[in-house]
């Protein structure tokens, strides 16, 4: 992962177990700071090919994250990445209700057991749905998941919480989905909010999430909440509602507790 910008303690903490601070150096009076170091130094950090000492200019520091990956915080903490459409926001009750809408249809949830949009529509009407939901607004006014916010500011005392969502699937979200973050989860601040393609980038010790398929490279623990497009989906942990994600956390919680106490 390459940023730009202050963010480095984010993508310390958050994102890679290697972490490489390119340093820049100090910007003169108003003017922007530009890069002098060697970039070849970044392929000799990783790989093994002998080379000069960097000494231009360019400074690393390597984090190896060792198990738990919360590092720095009470080891009975637990950082947790939660998903946002299908998870803390209803998003397909939103689609299927303006899909219906639009069209004179009345599709339901029960039409989408184990099943995709593309798998029970027409291709024209795929097509339409589709750009329905790349409407900019779209995302701006779904549907709350019943006590997801009531739990995850319960969770955010006990544990530190990341809202991860593959927002790019749909790039046009993003302003809506910020906005609706801070609406309804102003407790998360908008540095624990993680705008994603592939989700196996993240470094957590859980992620809730509906899509199985981003477990399969998750470093943590995945933790499949219930829809009916992932009905099908076997060999995962499936939580059915906010307040079953609640109750499992206090599990693991009384474990670390118990074992912590033990030592
Ligand atoms: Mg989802």
């Amino acid at each position: 992962v390459v940023t730009t910008g202050d963010d480095f303690v984010t993508t310390r903490t958050l994102l890679s177990p290697f972490f490489c601070h390119f340093d820049l150096p100090p910007k003169r009076d108003g003017g922007a700071a530009s890069i002098t170091a060697d970039p070849l130094d970044i392929l000799r950090y990783f790989s093994p090919l002998p080379g000069p000492n960097p000494g231009h200019g360019v400074k690393y520091a390597l984090h190896k994250a060792a198990r738990p990956i919360s590092r720095g915080i009470p080891s009975i903490m637990a950082r947790i990445a939660v998903d946002m459409d299908d998870v803390i926001a209803d998003t397909l009750a939103k689609v299927l209700d303006e899909f219906n809408r639009r069209h004179g249809l009345h599709l339901s949830k029960s039409d989408l057991i184990g099943a995709h949009f593309h798998e029970i529509l027409a291709v024209d009407q795929h097509r339409n749905l589709m750009s329905m939901v790349l409407e900019d607004t779209f995302f701006g006014d779904l549907p709350v998941m019943p006590h997801a916010a009531a739990v995850l500011e319960r969770l955010s005392k006990h544990h530190e919480i990341f809202i991860a969502t593959a927002a790019m699937e749909v790039p046009t979200s993003f302003n809506a989905k910020y906005q609706w973050l801070l609406t309804h989860f102003p407790f998360i601040a908008p540095l624990k909010i993680v705008f994603c393609g592939d989700k196996s980038i993240i470094n957590a010790d859980y992620l809730i999430d509906d899509n199985p398929r981003h477990f399969a490279r998750f470093i943590g623990t995945g933790i499949l909440f219930d829809s009916p497009q992932n009905a099908h989906a076997k060999g995962y942990h499936r939580v059915h509602s906010w307040l079953e994600v609640e109750e499992y956390f206090k599990n693991i919680q009384a474990q670390k507790e118990s074992t912590v106490s033990a030592n």
